[in-house]
């Protein structure tokens, strides 16, 4: 069999991706850039707000838009959404991107806070893998990318929850590919550094922690969503046919520190 050339290596002409949490941050950069590699977009999100935009600028990029919404964290919407979806159309790619995080003493998260997290970041990551994954299986072919996170390898500050469902978010990478990677499915993760979104406004507008984190970043700033790209569209392309089970950290130099 030949190899295919360099710029098919990285092409997604063809392909469907779905992109949770695609209203904002990086997973509106994540999936314009699918769009730009050639991919359709499944653009998903918690409500119909904001997303008619999404779409339209997938669409500006002469690749298909729709909009699916539910909230992560409610799984009986998830799987009724998710399964409609795959029911009627072809998933190639699957980005699970949306997350949450919940700045709070471990000592004083409530359970029901705790399970929020959980739910959204973890469980949905599961479910959504589950189901789209399936008919991957069925057919032999397609590509899985979590976002993980730095504090998917460290404890973090006031963050028990998101670092729990983020290291579990890695292991479950690692799970899934193990299982399917024999079967033509890729299942890997990025996990982002500090990256100016809605995620990390009260980082940035704490004028000593900003400092601090900024002054352990190699790279000297924080990232910007659009520095996720990259990582994303290689993970699900064709030139990562042989990549399993990997989480690629794209942190400025931060975890090297
Ligand atoms: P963001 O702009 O806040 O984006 C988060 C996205 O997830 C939003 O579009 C949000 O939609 C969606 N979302 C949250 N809860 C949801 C729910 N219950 N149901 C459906 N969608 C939901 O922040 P971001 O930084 O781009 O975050 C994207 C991913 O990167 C997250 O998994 C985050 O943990 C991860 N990450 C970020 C950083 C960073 O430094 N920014 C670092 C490491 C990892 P709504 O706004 O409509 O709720």
């Amino acid at each position: 069999m030949s190899a295919p050339a360099h710029a098919e290596r990285f092409s997604l002409a063809g392909r469907t991706a779905l992109v949770t949490g695609a209203r904002s941050g990086i997973g509106r950069c994540v999936a314009l850039g699918l769009a730009d590699a050639g991919a359709d977009v499944v653009a998903w999100g918690r409500t119909e707000a904001g997303m008619d935009e999404v779409a339209d600028a997938v669409r500006a990029r002469g690749r298909g838009a729709e909009v699916v919404t539910a909230d992560l964290a409610d799984l009986d919407a998830v799987r009724a959404a998710a399964s409609e979806l795959v029911e009627r159309r072809r998933i190639d790619v699957l980005v699970n991107n949306a997350g949450m995080i919940l700045r709070e003493d471990a000592v004083t998260t409530s359970f029901p806070d705790w399970q929020r997290v959980l739910d959204v970041n973890l469980d949905a990551t599961f479910l959504l893998s589950q189901l789209v994954g399936a008919s991957m299986l069925t057919r032999g072919s397609g590509s899985i990318v979590s976002i993980a996170s730095l504090l998917s390898f460290q404890g973090g500050v006031r963050v028990p929850a998101y670092t729990a469902s983020k290291h579990a978010v890695v292991g479950l990478t690692k799970a899934l590919a193990n299982e399917w990677a024999g079967s033509g499915v890729n299942v890997n993760a990025v996990a982002p550094g500090y990256i100016a979104t809605d995620n990390t406004r009260a980082l940035r507008e704490d004028p000593e922690r900003e400092q601090s984190i900024r002054g352990r970043i190699p790279a000297g700033r924080w990232g910007g969503p659009d520095d996720l790209v990259g990582a994303v569209v290689f993970l699900c392309s064709p030139a990562a046919a042989y990549v399993h089970g990997h989480t690629l950290v794209v942190d400025g130099g931060w975890m090297g520190r």
